[in-house]
């Protein structure tokens, strides 16, 4: 039997039950079915003690004797109870229907074998409706041991295609095609990895023997899943690598050394002089950089950048640095032009707001190659702006940043010198929103990654406290100490789109009652809100930004990026409603400075069992990778940029957040396969090419490349 062919070729499958099991389930060949996995197995195979008995045990099976049995009448009807007994202790067996015709048949004091699920009431066990069986005709019957329960459907339980039902569909299956199985991996990665054969995982997925056959089938086919897509993401890396060319920076010049020499304020952490590294090794090279550089807020990704931006100035090149919001991109036009003082590089800004004149004046010094730096916002995309020879785009805060975007940036590169081709330029994607290792793997497996993982010396971790708003006097009283001592102060209300203007009168009722406790003249306080108009908020910022106010009471629209060294305090008024990489992007805001730092998230006393973990993983840590872990857990993949085209939300049997010991070896064995057999051309890799190819259903990929 060929697996390709449509499941209807299956015993007892009709066009009308394949069709519905299409609908339901997405099967429609035998290959689907085959590869159609329980999600979990009825487990006969062990025989607990009553006494080993867990309230949160699910399915039990127990061996001992029925010594009583009894009617006990209830509000409807009565129920049947039995009281069952092995050498360890006692529980109950329960019936509510059927129950003359059982208490007929029970036997006292024979030995049985019961299985069913476990109810836990009062200290005492019970299983409802089990099934029994007398040891003497357990004993003589061939036992199925592990059952395999699969996923279903309302609709396909009501169209009677049962469990039972479909379990035999695979048995038979299984049976006819169980020869023909072909290995899809090599002798190498199996014996590497000390895989079971794709035959017996099959086997042993459906109908395994025992639980330790169980996880070896499952870890062979995870395995497997992952390092298809692993195989593939790392094939397009070595692609891109191989046939696009950058443009190369090969000299190390006067403008990056007079920079590293005069102008750098400060030794770079470790981190960043590694970082650096990755990045030169790149440039230097034909290859073409497209590298995603992950660092927590306060890492110091701006200087990594800014420093490979002057590679590019070295080499003849211009260079960009794209920030999602206004203010953000002047806060980076600020911090270039002052890094660079006195240096003979040319630096502009381009946003929205840049008025007609000046905007031509820009796109002239542009397309002439006299401005070297152009920093700016989405406005920086439009096809008006053309550059002489962008050699380097830095992408900053990229999770507001879409993949049309990227590929419009990288249309601005320059042209070829022979003409036509456009060389593309670098790109370096800066984002602080830690994404977990595996999961990044997956995501951006095409990408190469950078991590800053490591803060510059001297910083103090924020301290950060949960508090109630019963305790908002003491919260005020902090405020004002801290006012005294010459700090400022973020104070952050929730803005969530669908319901803007109820939060909207909780920020201006908010704002209301912090005027009332730091009232004017003493106090100053700004305001600034998604609904105010650009220029008003940018005023009121600058007034934050230059010490005229002590307190900042803001929506979210501060959470990416501003950079306010003296403010110290970050308070977050219902924390609760804030999602886990919002509070952590918040926080980050403060602990800039040199002084001690503090984070006050106020709720009420009601908190779901989510927004509890939540805060007590801020409360706990300050590391991101391990807050984005948590973060993984509690929301799964789906939430996390990217996702949805990488294929890790369809994953038949792995799961990237519980599988990323497996994800890492399937990685590695990708990548392994590929610095042997880089087109997979070797005899013994043939069964790799073919899986792969029925995957994804195109050869194009494997052409040689060399
Ligand atoms: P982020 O990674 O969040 O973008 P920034 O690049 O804005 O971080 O850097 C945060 C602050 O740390 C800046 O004020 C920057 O000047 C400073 N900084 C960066 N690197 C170092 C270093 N190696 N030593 C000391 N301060 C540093
Ligand atoms: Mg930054």
């Amino acid at each position: 039997m060929n697996l390709n062919n449509p499941i209807t070729y299956i015993k007892g499958i009709s066009v009308h039950r394949a069709s519905l099991l299409y609908a339901e389930l997405g099967i429609k060949t035998c290959n689907d079915l085959l590869h159609f996995f329980p999600f979990r197995y009825i487990d006969k195979t062990q025989f607990y003690a009553i006494k080993e008995l867990q309230p949160n045990s699910s399915e039990v099976q127990v061996v001992g004797k029925i010594t009583r049995i009894k009617s006990i009448a209830q509000a409807r009807g009565s129920r049947l109870v039995a009281t069952f007994q092995d050498t360890s202790g006692t529980m109950e067996l329960v019936w509510f229907k059927g129950q003359k015709w059982i208490k007929d048949s029970l036997k006292i004091n024979e030995p049985y074998v019961v299985y069913g699920k476990l109810n836990h009431y009062n200290g005492n066990f019970s299983i409802p409706h089990p099934e029994l069986e007398l040891v003497s005709d357990y004993k003589r019957k061939l036992q199925t041991k592990m059952q395999p329960v699969y996923p279903s459907t309302e609709k396909l339980t009501n169209s009677g295609v049962s469990n039972k039902l479909v379990r035999g569909y695979i048995q038979d299956l299984l049976q006819q095609v169980f020869d023909g199985v072909q290995e899809s991996l090599s002798p190498e990665i199996i014996d590497d990895f000390q895989l079971i054969s794709k035959r017996d995982a099959l086997l042993n997925v459906h109908f395994p023997k025992n639980q330790e056959q169980l996880a070896k089938a499952e870890f062979r086919l995870k395995f497997e899943e992952l390092f298809f897509i692993q195989l593939q993401l790392a094939r397009k890396k070595l692609i891109n690598k191989a046939k696009i060319k950058g443009p190369v920076f090969e000299n190390v010049g006067a403008v990056f050394n007079q920079f590293y020499k005069e102008k750098l304020p400060f030794n770079l952490t470790n981190a960043q002089k590694r970082v650096l590294k990755e990045i030169r090794k790149d440039v230097a090279s034909r290859a073409h950089m497209n590298r995603l550089l992950q660092g927590d807020v306060g890492s110091g990704k701006t200087i990594v950048a800014l420093l490979a931006m002057l590679l590019a100035i070295d080499n003849g090149y211009q260079a960009t640095i794209i920030a999602p919001t206004e203010i953000l991109a002047k806060q980076h036009y600020i911090a270039v032009s002052e890094l660079l003082e006195g240096m003979n590089i040319n630096v502009d800004i381009l946003t929205g707001s840049v008025k007609i004149k000046k905007r031509r004046e820009i796109h002239a010094n542009l397309e002439s190659g006299q401005l070297h730096i152009l920093v700016g916002t989405h406005a920086l995309l439009e096809d008006k702006v053309k550059f002489h020879n962008l050699g380097i785009a830095v992408i900053d805060e990229q999770h507001r940043f879409g993949v049309a975007q990227r590929s419009k940036l990288w249309a601005k590169g320059a042209q070829n010198a022979d003409g036509g081709a456009v060389v593309p330029p670098h790109i370096l994607v800066m984002t602080a929103t830690p994404i977990p290792r595996t999961l990044a793997m997956s995501v951006y497996g095409d990408l190469d990654i950078s991590v800053i993982d490591e803060l510059p010396p001297g910083r103090k971790e924020v301290k950060t406290v949960h508090r109630y708003d019963s305790n908002r006097l003491s919260v005020f009283k902090f405020m004002r100490d801290e006012i005294e001592k010459g700090r400022q102060i973020y104070l952050v209300y929730p803005l969530i789109q669908e319901s803007a203007a109820m939060d909207y009168k909780d920020l201006m009722d908010g704002y209301e009652g912090v005027s009332r406790e730091f009232p004017a003249p003493k106090y100053q306080i700004s305001i600034v809100h998604g609904q105010m108009k650009p220029a008003d908020k940018e005023f009121e910022m600058q007034r934050f930004v230059k010490g005229e106010t002590q307190i900042m009471v803001a929506t979210t629209v501060i959470e990416v990026g501003v950079n306010v060294p003296n403010a110290s305090v970050m308070i977050i008024e219902s924390a609760e409603r804030f999602g886990l990489s919002q509070l952590h992007q918040l926080r980050g805001r403060v602990g800039r400075g040199a002084d001690q730092s503090y984070c006050i998230f106020i709720t009420s006393y009601k908190l779901s069992a989510e927004a509890k973990t939540r805060l007590k993983t801020m409360v706990e840590t300050t590391d991101g990778f391990k807050i984005a872990e948590v973060d993984l857990k509690l929301r799964g993949p789906g939430n996390i940029m990217g996702t949805q085209q990488s294929g890790v939300l369809n994953l038949k049997i792995a799961d990237v957040v519980k599988d990323g010991a497996t994800l890492v070896k399937a990685r590695n064995a990708a990548i392994g396969l590929l610095q042997a057999d880089s087109n997979l051309s070797k005899p013994e890799n043939i069964g790799i090419l073919k899986t792969f190819t029925a995957i994804y259903k195109s050869t194009g990929i494997w052409a040689n490349i060399s």
